[in-house]
């Protein structure tokens, strides 16, 4: 709404903006109204001079969770709609009966209110359901089948395949194509009342089976399916195809800008040639909304299609949907990325219209970026090694104090006990020291970061030659933060956890998914590779034929899993860190950013999921 606070991206720009900018300057929404509710011409007329500078909408199909490519649409459309004064509507595309669930709707609901959205405006919800909208389509379908634009077909699946032609060859039209628009009308209502069998007539629109565009070849719209919907139940035995349902939903709504992925392009004509026969009707207010295309996310590292993501939980390569290795919003949330951190990234790699390959250490960076800045700073030794001070008496405690953010003093201070016996990060010491390696070895003097500095004096052994505990003395007068300890001039400065009143814990250590780029490509192609296009799961039925496509280039991407993508361990951390609360996060000194999981912690005994590393360290040695 115009009066909410100052858009923190108005200074974004990109072509969609631009579009924007230029229809409101021309005014080309000035005579839009809005009935309350989506609806019909009649509806629209009735009602006022729509409030909603601009309407967008995100309209998954409830048949999956969402993942990090829905972020981005969801960031464009809803930040289109917050910037312009507009609303952005949640609209479940739920017109395909198979495969939609009520706990997918659940979870794409609370995904989005996670990435900081909302559809309230202009006091109303603006949540819809396209099955909603079935009675419309099916009287859409009728007039259009008495206006002569739509008829009847009994060809089988095979030969309608057939006949549509090629990319240099011309359609052949369907025997059935100029039946009486009576007959058709009869076949179609005998096909809602059940009278036939699924896939044995469907509807098709009447354009051109001589297009160049095979979209515009008498494509089907209404197809028999005898499935029960999880909204609707059995009312209906004939459902609406994908290409037809979608545009009539945004013109239902009033939609002004009706933003898709690249791959819809050629469904472009479809859209604009069936709104306007159905406005020509009166069945749709004016003006009818437009739709614009811009490129999908592609992601290194992981994949992003559905279809894949449904068979990594199936066949248990992960823990499930919310797996914080996973690319989805909740496997993120569990995984410690923050919805901050996706609206950067949104903004970062901005919105164009030719696809590309943004690579997953953006996204990390973004991460890091939003965190650095306000996750509280703790100590955890994560592969721990005894460090006993010989000097320091038996039973004795000191207290340390350190800060909670090195830039934010506001932040306050914590308390950290220092004993007799430490835990020390058992890379930290080494016997015989490399070049330029400043932490403990014998005889080198380290300051214990908050606390003492100490010097090494020796090392334990197992009869197998391991360390199994490091002996050093401390000196009295080096506490930090004490008057003179700063005279102290050593090159190390190490971390370290009191070791009787340590936090011993699970810490999940996650990383990349996959340990290439391209899962499934060959790597080399990398650079050029571009996105086969996920067709919508819906009803294209092309489907088959994209996905051997893929095959043909591809080895197994399954074989690309990361092994590594999560390590479990135990970890000593600092006493704080156990009344940590769930989705509470930290920057681990020295380690990176780790969240307290939601899901596996109990009162008292959080558990931790490293969200990402300090610095980007992919690939590089010890990565
Ligand atoms: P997938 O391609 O992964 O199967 P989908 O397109 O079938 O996803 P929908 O539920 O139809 O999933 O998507 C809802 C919205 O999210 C659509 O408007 C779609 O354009 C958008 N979207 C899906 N994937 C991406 C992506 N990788 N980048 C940007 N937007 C995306
Ligand atoms: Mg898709």
């Amino acid at each position: 709404m115009s009066d909410r606070n100052a858009p923190d991206s108005a200074h974004i720009t990109n072509f969609i903006r631009n579009i924007v900018d230029a229809d409101l300057a021309a005014d080309r929404f000035a005579t839009r109204r809005w009935g309350g509710a989506p609806g019909d011409a009649a509806l629209h007329a009735a009602g006022v001079p729509d409030p909603a500078k601009i309407r967008t909408r995100f309209p998954p199909e409830p048949n999956g969770y969402l993942h990090f490519g829905h972020a981005k649409s969801v960031c464009l459309n809803f930040g289109l709609a917050r910037d312009y004064g507009g609303v952005c509507h949640m609209r479940f595309d739920d017109t395909n009966p198979e495969k939609e669930e009520q706990e997918y709707v659940d979870s794409i609901i609370n995904a989005v209110k996670w990435l900081g959205f909302g559809w309230e405006a202009f006091g109303q919800p603006h949540l819809f359901y396209a099955s909603d909208y079935f009675g419309f389509m099916y009287r859409a379908a009728e007039y259009l089948i008495t206006s002569g634009n739509a008829y009847i077909d009994q060809q089988s699946a095979e030969s309608m395949r057939a006949s549509r032609g090629t990319l240099t060859e011309r359609g052949t039209d369907s025997p059935w194509r100029n039946r009486p628009a009576d007959e058709s009308l009869r076949l179609f209502h005998e096909m809602r009342d059940g009278k036939h069998a699924d896939g044995s007539m469907v509807l098709r629109a009447k354009i051109d089976m001589g297009s160049p565009n095979i979209n515009m070849r008498d494509p089907a719209i209404y197809r028999i399916k005898h499935a029960e919907h999880h909204r609707t139940g059995d009312a209906w035995c004939v459902y609406p195809m994908y290409t037809y349902a979608h545009p009539i939903e945004d013109a239902l709504e009033q939609i002004t800008h009706s933003i898709c992925t690249l791959e819809f392009e050629d469904q472009r004509p479809f859209y604009d040639w069936l709104l306007e026969r159905l406005a020509e009707g009166g069945l749709l207010a004016q003006p009818l909304p437009r739709q614009y295309e811009f490129a999908r996310l592609n992601l290194t590292y992981v994949v992003l299609s559905k279809r894949k993501l449904i068979q990594l939980v199936e066949e248990k390569y992960v823990d499930g949907w919310d797996d914080p290795r996973m690319p989805t919003i909740v496997g993120a949330r569990r995984r410690g990325f923050t919805p901050e951190g996706f609206r950067l990234f949104a903004e970062r790699i901005g919105v164009s219209k030719a696809d590309s390959w943004i690579d997953m250490s953006v996204l990390e960076e973004c991460m890091r970026d939003d965190l650095n800045g306000r996750a509280q700073r703790r100590i955890a030794v994560l592969n721990p090694l005894k460090l006993v001070i010989d000097n320091f008496p038996q039973g004795h405690q000191e207290t340390c104090r350190a800060p909670n953010h090195p830039q934010k003093p506001e932040l306050g201070q914590r308390d950290i006990p220092f004993t007799r016996e430490l835990w020390i990060e058992a890379e930290d010491f080494v016997e015989t020291p490399p070049k330029g390696y400043f932490r403990l070895y014998p005889g080198n003097t380290v300051r214990l970061r908050y606390g003492f500095v100490v010097k090494c004096v020796g090392a334990d052994k197992d009869a197998a030659g391991n360390i199994t505990a490091v002996h050093c003395e401390y000196m009295p007068d080096s506490k930090s933060g004490t008057p003179g300890s700063d005279t102290y001039k050593v090159k190390g400065n190490i971390h370290w956890v009191s070791a009787q009143h340590a936090y011993r814990c699970e810490v999940r250590l996650y990383d990349r998914l996959f340990r290439v780029p391209n899962p499934g490509k060959r790597q080399q192609e990398h650079a050029a590779a571009g996105h086969a296009p996920d067709h919508h799961s819906t009803d294209l039925d092309e489907s088959g034929k994209l996905h051997q496509h893929e095959e043909k280039i591809e080895h197994d991407w399954l074989d690309d899993l990361n092994p590594q993508a999560k390590q479990t361990i135990v970890a000593q951390l600092e006493p704080a860190l156990k009344h940590a609360q769930p989705e509470e996060r930290f920057q681990f000194e020295r380690h990176g950013y780790f969240v307290a999981d939601h899901v596996d912690s109990r009162a008292g005994a959080p558990v931790f999921n490293r969200a990402v590393t300090l610095k980007d360290s992919w690939g590089k040695a010890g990565g």
